[in-house]
């Protein structure tokens, strides 16, 4: 018996964590993506807001008493803020007990290239997961929407973030940082 890595554990389970919402929530699934603002904006206990903020913050999280404040960077690209909100419902999902104050994310792929345990590749795990399934990525790859560009359209978001996901699959080998 081959004895599992902690990392593949904890990325593993992020990943998890984002299929598992897929497969519960297949209504919010349209074509090849998913309406992470409207799953979002369905949430009780968080509320979702669009707004400017400074050119290096992609967005946010704040516990504020009971619920969790998520605000996405309006002045970003609609394909960015998407990736955006996904990895700040990474954090609400996967790390929602331990969050106090604020968590706030600039660059969100930044040191892709290094393996952690952190909270940052878990919340983009879960992120990539949830916009980009594993199974569909591969499918689309399969039937010849090959360029970053293609599988960019067709999962609507950015180039980076596709290969972000191709790299963290193995599909390529290094990350273009
Ligand atoms: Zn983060």
């Amino acid at each position: 018996m081959t004895k599992q890595n902690s990392t593949s554990i904890v990325k593993n389970s992020s990943q998890e964590v984002a299929a598992d919402i897929i497969r519960n929530k297949p209504e919010y699934v349209k074509n090849s993506t998913f309406d992470i603002f409207s799953y979002v904006k369905s949430l009780s206990d968080v509320e979702l807001k669009i707004e400017p903020l400074c050119d290096d913050i992609s967005g946010y999280i704040e516990k504020v008493g009971d619920k969790f404040v998520i605000v996405v960077n309006s002045l970003q690209s609609p394909l960015r803020q998407r990736f955006t909100l996904a990895h700040e419902f990474g954090h609400y999902s996967l790390h929602k007990a331990d969050l106090e104050g604020k968590h706030q994310d600039t660059v969100l792929f930044r040191d892709a290239n290094e393996d952690s345990l952190g909270i940052e590749y878990a919340a983009n795990d879960f992120a990539a997961e949830l916009l980009i399934p594993k199974e569909s990525f591969e499918d689309a790859i399969k039937s010849g929407k090959n360029t970053p560009k293609q599988l960019s359209n067709l999962f609507q978001v950015t180039e980076k973030a596709i290969l972000y996901r191709a790299y963290k699959l193995g599909i390529i080998k290094s990350f273009p940082n």
